[in-house]
């Protein structure tokens, strides 16, 4: 179990009570195998929400070094700082063209997702600013009515992007992480009926779980995001992707308990024997979630403790979690635990913390030394 203190000096321990680790040789493998999954499709890298947690900046030059060169942001901010990494790379925004950003995405040579009619309008008016048809992709809405035009508005959206010069048509999966799920199915169908009013447009309709469905609905282009930074797009099967993000915490306090004695807020846990507790030294304030916390009739989170898989006890609070480690009774205060690694994967805490690995991801906290390797 490599941690801090046993793999390295100890000028390597930080000063932070939580350690972020992050493999960005295992992120390239991971869009180096989701390349060769989607082939002959161009595989895309998603990056948006700061890389799922990752740092946007660290992702892209680890997934361009890689030979990916066509990456999607949520919004005109990352962006920005997408271009900022790289002036070459093809960088589509999913947020599209909110009122007041057409100038700043043009200016950056960003492309903007079309979700409206009014949005190609205004593309098309962007372009004449600019005096020549600016790139965009356009989003059919296929089941998700989050974003996107209805399919019945296809044709007319390809007549008022004639001064548009779209270089995508896209749509996206409901549940593709599940493959048995009819509706998948049903919107490569009805994407492939809209797609035709856009002949020789590339066309991509495929997240992270989408290029594993039975279909291989690759099209031109594939979108992954979570699978990148090692979550399971295939969550029936074993994961498939390499772990891309260790969050080790440091013990700060022991102690011993009596039987009937409850630990943290409101006493949700009380010990139903006497237990020996481990107080680690991170809390919800950097991302470890409230729904973690043991409850009755409910899995809790565990942390790994000198190879022990130890339950979380009591609420987690903003600043400490604490562990029952009474099966690990060597940890001692200033030793590392693993909540999420190699042996406890992001889909392994986030199922047992009621949450989903994407929302454990894009909310690593900012207090973490992080450190990036590979
Ligand atoms: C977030 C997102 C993706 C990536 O999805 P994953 O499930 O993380 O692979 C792809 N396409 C769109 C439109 C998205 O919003």
């Amino acid at each position: 179990m490599p941690s801090p203190a046993a793999t390295g000096p100890d000028t390597r321990a930080p000063v932070e009570t939580g350690l972020l680790t992050i493999d960005l040789a295992a992120l390239a493998a991971n869009w180096r195998a989701l390349a060769t999954r989607s082939a002959p499709a161009e595989c895309s890298a998603v990056i948006k929400a700061n890389a799922y947690g990752i740092g946007l900046e660290e992702a892209m030059r680890a997934l361009l070094g890689a030979g990916c060169r066509t990456f999607f942001v949520a919004n005109l901010a990352e962006g920005e700082r997408a271009r900022a990494v790289s002036a070459e790379a093809v960088v589509y925004v999913l947020d599209g063209l909110p009122p007041g950003v057409g100038e700043r995405l043009a200016a950056a040579n960003l492309r903007p997702v079309l979700g409206s009619l009014e949005d190609v309008d205004a593309w098309t008016a962007q372009g004449y600013a600019a005096r020549a048809p600016l790139s965009a992709a356009l989003h059919i809405d296929t089941g998700m009515n989050r974003y996107g035009l209805p399919p019945a508005l296809a044709g007319e959206a390809a007549r008022r992007a004639a001064g548009v010069r779209l270089t995508l048509v896209m749509s996206h999966f409901v549940s593709s992480q599940l493959p048995q799920d009819p509706r998948n199915a049903g919107q490569i169908a009805a994407f492939a009926t809209a797609c035709a009013a856009f002949p020789g447009v590339p066309a991509s309709l495929c997240n992270s779980s989408g290029i594993f469905l039975p279909q291989h609905p690759h099209l031109a282009l594939t979108r992954p995001g979570y699978a990148l930074y090692g979550g399971n797009p295939t969550p029936h099967a074993p994961n498939p992707m390499r772990p891309v993000v260790r969050l080790e915490a440091r013990i700060v306090a022991t102690r011993e308990i009596a039987a009937g004695e409850s630990v943290g807020y409101d006493a949700t846990w009380t010990a139903p024997r006497p237990a020996r507790l481990a107080t680690l030294g991170v809390g919800y304030a950097d991302g470890i979630p409230v729904s973690a916390s043991a409850h009755a009739e409910k899995l809790a989170a565990e942390a790994l403790v000198g190879g022990q898989r130890c339950p979380f006890v009591g609420r987690v609070s903003m600043d400490f979690v604490v562990l029952d480690v009474t099966n690990a009774r060597a940890a001692r205060c200033g030793d590392w635990v693993e909540i999420v690694g190699d042996t406890i994967g992001v889909d392994d805490f986030a199922a047992r913390s009621h949450t989903i690995g994407y929302e454990i991801l894009t909310r690593l906290g900012t207090r973490y030394a992080r450190r990036y390797v590979g």
